[in-house]
Parts: structure tokens; C-alpha cells; sequence
């Protein structure tokens, strides 16, 4: 999964273009549930928070690493 650092503004875009309701507000900045996050595989070519993201805050997460093949599966699991 990807996640989002504390570089996040809070400006609330990434929200909304999230396929699979992964974002949230979280205590101090947004936050990406990595059960949820696909990296947008199934869904979109690109992760679709990274391209509107204007501060360029979302990485990928070092303590959720996963290949295309795990994300396609999880992409399976969350669709059923
Ligand atoms: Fe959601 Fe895609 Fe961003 Fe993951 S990469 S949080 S699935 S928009
Ligand atoms: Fe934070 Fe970037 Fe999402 Fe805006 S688009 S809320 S700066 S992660």
C-alpha cells in the first residue's frame, strides 16, 4: 500500500478519488488504511491520490510492501 506522510496539507483532494475508501482524516493528517489500499491496481493504471496530491506526500509504505500480484489479490478480495 501507499502511505501518506506528515508533509500532508489536509487540502482533502485524495478523498474522493480513492476507488477503494481508503483515505480518511486521521488525528493530524490524512491517512491510508493499508487493508484498503490497492495501490489503485484493478481500478486505475496510476494510483489516482499520488497524481492529484499537491504537495507529492504520498510514498510507498516501507512496512507494507506488496508485489502486483498481492494487490491484484487484494484488489479480488475487496471487489469479491
Ligand atoms: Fe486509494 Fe489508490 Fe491512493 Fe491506494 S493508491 S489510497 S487505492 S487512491
Ligand atoms: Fe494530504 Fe496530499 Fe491528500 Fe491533500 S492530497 S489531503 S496534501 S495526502
Amino acid at each position: 500500500s501507499l502511505k501518506i506522510t506528515d508533509q500532508c496539507v489536509n487540502c482533502d483532494v485524495c478523498e474522493p478519488v480513492c476507488p477503494n475508501k481508503a483515505i480518511s482524516l486521521g488525528r493530524e493528517y490524512y491517512e491510508i488504511a493499508p487493508d484498503l489500499c490497492t495501490e489503485c491496481v484493478g481500478h486505475h493504471d496510476e494510483p489516482q491520490c499520488v497524481i492529484v496530491c499537491p504537495v507529492e506526500c504520498i510514498i510507498p509504505d516501507p512496512e507494507h510492501p506488496e508485489s502486483p500480484d498481492a494487490l491484484l489479490a487484494k484488489y479480488a478480495r475487496l471487489t469479491g
